[in-house]
């Protein structure tokens, strides 16, 4: 029903004074979905692999809440619908005509998402016409759509990479919704990072603005595990278990020499989640920094110290860093200006490099005797097929996608809290999923490391506050906090 976006947004109006001066009523928050109710029955019913199932539909008013502990006093939070099949779905199978592109950079399980897309599409709801978009969102309207069948994409999920290729930049919403207009596709779905969901977004609305019968279902892409709400990306446990070859690599370079370091750069621009399990899984790592956990090089209890410390005690050392660590201490040293990719994206300066000179100068000037050996495994990390809890997760997210967009909605797919379900786009994208160094995970990791945290009383104190704030819930477009009230 069209109305759902505003009653979305009422859950917001209908509220009242809470801990952070607004506080959400439980009204599920309902993603956006095609106008007129849908018609048609749900073909599984029919399905023979289906019969067994007992209670195979999900009822509309099915919720999953965002957060699974209450607090006292606290109101009730905020819930995404549950996803899965609907009694009834708004298109005939013949009439779906879906397309599928992949946007950003690579990520262990691309393939095997466009896999399940193309075969539950086919196997689940008898769908014949889909199609692969090539090279991200300017190949909507600059190359010819590829057609994908269950048997040419039968193998592609034991390859890494994508096989529809992938790009930044060139989202042009109009020229990309002029295109899905006129060849008449109805089912898009958009893999992608943050960007991509955005951009998701975008499209969605001009295919709203112009009152065209299409949804839009979004499958969160992001190695770096940072993408707001969902409590895990797809990809990213293969690439925690690929950086422990990296770091045992380090390892055995380190403790082959006399003071030697193993440095290894782990991918995580804005989020530290990748170094932080792969040090917690490795426990070779006598240090991880991470972008959310400030640190200084010189001085009492700066890195440098440390590491001296830890090489006269035990003749070696590993080194973690996420590669968005430290970048303000680069900026500052080197003061050159920002630079950004095709895409708006800040570049980044490359701190294992940068690291290393520092250590080497360090140790150059103490006379002591080191050898540093620095390892990027960034793009062989990216390229790797996904690992078997990754396939499953990419055919349930797949899964997910295809029977929301068959019962018409427009939204982003994700687990949250354990449980399947359909978010809206913008709650993705108005936030990003940090590692909280205030929340235990990380005491942990220190206290597995016995590294030192690098932060003053004072900015303890600051990062409790970011935190607090952090749980407050945004609002949506349109809504001002004066309103809200
Ligand atoms: P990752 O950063 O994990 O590699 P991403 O999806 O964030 O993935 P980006 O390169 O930032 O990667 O964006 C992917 C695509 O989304 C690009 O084609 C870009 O043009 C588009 N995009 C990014 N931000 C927006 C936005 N705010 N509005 C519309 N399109 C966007
Ligand atoms: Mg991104």
């Amino acid at each position: 029903n069209a109305s759902s976006v505003s009653l979305a947004d009422a859950a917001y109006v209908k509220i009242s004074e809470g801990d952070f001066g607004y506080v959400l009523d439980d009204v599920p928050h309902l993603v956006d979905y095609l106008p007129d109710a849908p018609t048609y029955p749900n073909p599984l019913q029919d399905h023979p692999a289906y019969s067994t199932v007992r209670q195979y539909f999900v009822n509309e008013d099915d919720n999953v809440p965002q957060k699974v502990i209450v607090q006292k006093n606290s109101r009730r939070g905020i819930h995404f619908r549950c996803a899965g099949p609907r009694q009834r779905v708004y298109f005939g199978s013949d009439e779906v005509k879906a397309c599928i592109v992949t946007c950003g950079g690579l990520c262990p399980g691309l393939n095997t998402v466009i896999r399940e897309l193309v075969c539950g599409l086919s196997h689940m709801y008898n769908v014949n016409k889909i199609y692969g978009i090539q090279n991200g969102y300017k190949g909507f309207y600059s190359s010819n759509y590829l057609t994908l069948t269950p048997k040419s994409v039968n193998d592609i999920h034991k390859r890494g990479g994508t096989i529809l290729g992938t790009s930044r930049g060139g989202h042009d919403t109009k020229k990309i919704v002029d295109n899905i207009q006129d060849r008449g596709i109805n089912q898009v779905y958009i893999i992608g990072g943050d960007g991509t969901q955005k951009g998701a977004y975008e499209i969605y609305k001009e295919i709203r603005k112009r009152g065209l019968k299409v949804s839009v279902a979004g499958i969160p892409k992001t190695i770096d595990n940072d993408i707001a709400i969902i409590d895990k990306s797809f990809g990213f446990d293969t690439a925690v278990e690929e950086a422990q070859r990296a770091i045992d690599s380090a390892h055995v370079e380190a403790f082959s020499a006399e003071n030697g370091i193993g440095l290894v750069k782990l991918m995580g621009r804005y989020s530290g989640f990748i170094a932080m399990y792969a040090t917690l899984a490795s426990r070779d790592v006598d240090c991880c920094l991470i972008p959310e956990s400030p640190f200084y090089m010189d001085g009492e209890g700066g890195l440098l110290q440390y590491i001296e410390k830890r090489l006269k005690e035990s003749k070696h050392m590993v080194i973690v860093v996420a590669e968005g660590a430290g970048q303000d201490l680069i900026a500052k040293s080197l003061a050159t200006s920002e630079q950004q990719d095709a895409s708006g994206n800040k570049l980044l300066f490359d701190i294992g490099l940068w690291l290393t000179h520092k250590i080497k100068d360090y140790f150059k000037i103490k006379k002591m005797e080191m050898t540093i050996k620095y390892i990027d495994p960034t793009y062989m990390i990216r390229a790797i097929p996904s690992n078997a809890s990754d396939n499953v997760y990419c055919t349930l997210l797949s899964h997910s996608a295809i029977h929301g967009a068959m019962a018409g909605y427009s939204c982003t797919v994700g687990i949250v809290n354990g449980r399947h379900a359909y978010i809206p786009f913008y709650r993705v994208t108005s936030t990003r999923n940090k590692v909280k160094i205030t929340d235990r995970m990380w005491a942990r990791l220190l206290s597995s490391t016995n590294q030192p945290s690098f932060l003053s009383p004072k900015d303890i104190d600051e990062a409790k506050e970011t935190d607090r704030m952090a749980n407050k819930p945004p609002l949506p477009t349109g809504i001002s906090q004066a309103s809200a009230i």
